[in-house]
């Protein structure tokens, strides 16, 4: 395979590295790497040690030693050349992205796209990077803030997005003035190896120090518990589930360390009366299928009022009905495989349990087999009647199935059953009633992160700020202000004159 060896993805290959330096340990487990798109043993990855990682955070804290210190904008340009490279890599990276993981080859690509995107964006945050000024209440005094980077940021990172969630980080992070250090997902690891790749040349082009962009691959429970303990890393951005984020969480805040949290989401879209179905539908489909329901944005829940329920039922059956699935690499296909097997059995216990409290499969739900399933990852996307307060409809299932809510009366009753769940990343409303469409947005309405109007749940653009609420964990990243976050506010009062008054008129004199 072709975009392996471009890539530099070897039979075996190692799972930490500084930059241009690969740690060379072989005795802290293996990871085979199977394609779920085919079933296929891919490549081996010798798992980072903890005495790898504690050099890699030793090398990348004393990179940022000196990084901080250079212009941000010369950090823009470091970046604008990571973008470059990205571009030249972009086939062979989204077509690593769709076999490792499983999503469409167009997403793979998109997913690219994503990461370039976002190298745009920092190189431009390089030069914005502002503080505000403030008016001071004393005479010849000048208050303003200013930012100051922080240090190492690690970032941790979740198995649907191989690639992109590390770029939204790791860009901005950089032109920021921190050092990044990578744990990528162990279900994906050889994505992060071909990133690791790429950055080489620009590495070695700039004679950057080692350090300034590091990669551990290990167990969570090792390599990843060191990190979350490691006071030389202050920023965490986890993107995860919401039990890892928890767990994540508690130990960093015990040190007073600083989190960004990207975690579980129960997306739903409402679908009201005036709605226009010609839209409707097919974002529905595309959020509730696409990378076969495995985005954290991914649609779960469709909340339909009573009086369209029936037609919006057989058009999505009907849509269904013509979604292609089989290898993800073959364009024409809609739908992957899931991430593993463990995924179809979770799946399969997912569908299980909302017959068992009532729910009805209306579409799908099996496992295929067969010649042109290549693999035992292959399901058919599932829409099932249920109703909100089912407990596995409250749950975030990590695959394609789609539940049917009903409503009735005015739109705050769809958007109470919206609300009435712990997660909070993403929701959408479909409506032409400028009314419902504002009362969605307003401070009553939807408690996500992201509220849409007329587009789906899913397929963010890297321009605004990425996260949610509640059990999702609070963090919000990539574009708008998320900056912020990887830099430590500083204010600053500057007296240039004789005399010392104090604030609040207060009178201390000796
Ligand atoms: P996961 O929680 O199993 O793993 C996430 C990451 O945490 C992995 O890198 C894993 O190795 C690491 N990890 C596990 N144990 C750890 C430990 N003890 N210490 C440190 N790190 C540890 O999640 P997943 O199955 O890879 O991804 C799916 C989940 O991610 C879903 O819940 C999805 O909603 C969520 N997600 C959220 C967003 C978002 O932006 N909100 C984006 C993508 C995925």
């Amino acid at each position: 395979m072709n975009f392996l060896k471009e890539l530099g993805i070897k039979k075996e290959n190692f799972g930490a590295s500084t930059g241009l330096t690969w740690f060379k340990t072989k005795d802290s487990g293996v990871i085979d790497v199977i394609s779920p798109t085919n079933g296929c043993y891919i490549a081996k990855v010798f798992q980072c040690s903890v005495s790898d990682y504690r050099k890699v955070a030793e090398i990348s804290h004393n990179a940022f030693l000196n990084w901080r210190n250079i212009p941000a904008p010369k950090r823009g340009e470091i970046i604008r050349q990571v973008g470059q490279k990205l571009r030249e890599f972009k086939e062979p990276l989204g077509r690593l992205v769709s076999y490792e993981m499983g999503k469409s080859i167009q997403e793979g690509h998109g997913e690219v796209q994503e990461m370039i995107d976002i190298c745009d964006f920092a190189v431009g945050l390089s030069r914005q990077l502002y503080g505000f000024t403030m008016m001071s209440e004393r005479e010849e005094h000048r208050i303003y803030d200013q930012y100051h980077p922080l240090g190492i940021v690690g970032i941790i990172t979740a198995f649907n997005f191989p690639v992109a969630v590390w770029a939204w980080n790791s860009a901005i992070a950089a032109v920021c003035g921190n050092t990044n250090l990578w744990k990528p997902s162990s279900k994906t690891p050889l994505c992060a190896i071909a990133v690791q790749n790429i950055l080489a040349d620009v590495i070695k082009k700039n004679k950057l120090p080692e350090g300034l962009f590091s990669l551990v691959i290990g167990k969570g429970s090792s390599v990843g518990e060191q990190m979350l303990n490691d006071k030389k890393v202050p920023l965490i951005s986890l993107t995860g589930s919401t039990s890892i984020g928890r767990h994540a969480a508690e130990i960093i805040s015990k040190r007073f360390g600083k989190t960004i949290l990207e975690l579980g989401g129960n997306n739903a879209i409402i679908i009201t009366p005036s709605a226009d179905l010609k839209l409707a539908i097919p974002a529905t489909v595309f959020g509730a299928v696409g990378t076969a329901g495995q985005r954290c944005t991914s649609t779960r829940r469709l909340i339909i009022h009573e009086k369209i329920f029936e037609t919006v039922k057989q058009s999505l059956i009907k849509a269904y009905e013509s979604l292609k699935i089989g290898d993800p690499l073959d364009k024409k296909n809609h739908v992957g495989p899931l991430i593993d097997k463990s995924a179809v059995k979770e799946f399969k216990h997912a569908l299980g349990r909302v017959v068992e409290e009532g729910g009805k499969i209306i579409f799908g739900g099996e496992v295929l087999t067969g010649k042109s399933y290549k693999s035992e990852c292959y399901v058919k996307p599932a829409i099932v009647e249920a109703e909100n307060h089912y407990s596995i409809v409250q749950e975030e299932t990590f695959a394609p199935i789609l539940y049917l809510i009903k409503y009735n009366g005015d739109v705050s009753n769809a958007i109470k059953i919206q609300n009435d769940v712990v997660q909070g990343l993403s929701s959408s409303i479909f409506t032409n009633d400028l009314r419902e469409a504002e009362e969605f947005l307003a401070h009553s309405g939807s408690d996500c992160g992201i509220a849409n109007v007329n587009i789906g749940t899913s397929g963010a653009e890297i321009g605004g700020a990425f996260g949610g609420e509640k059990e999702t964990g609070g963090g919000r990243e990539s574009g708008s202000d998320s900056w912020k976050q990887y830099m430590r506010r500083q204010t600053n009062t500057i007296n240039y004159g004789t005399k010392l008054p104090l604030a609040q008129g207060i009178k201390f004199e000796i």
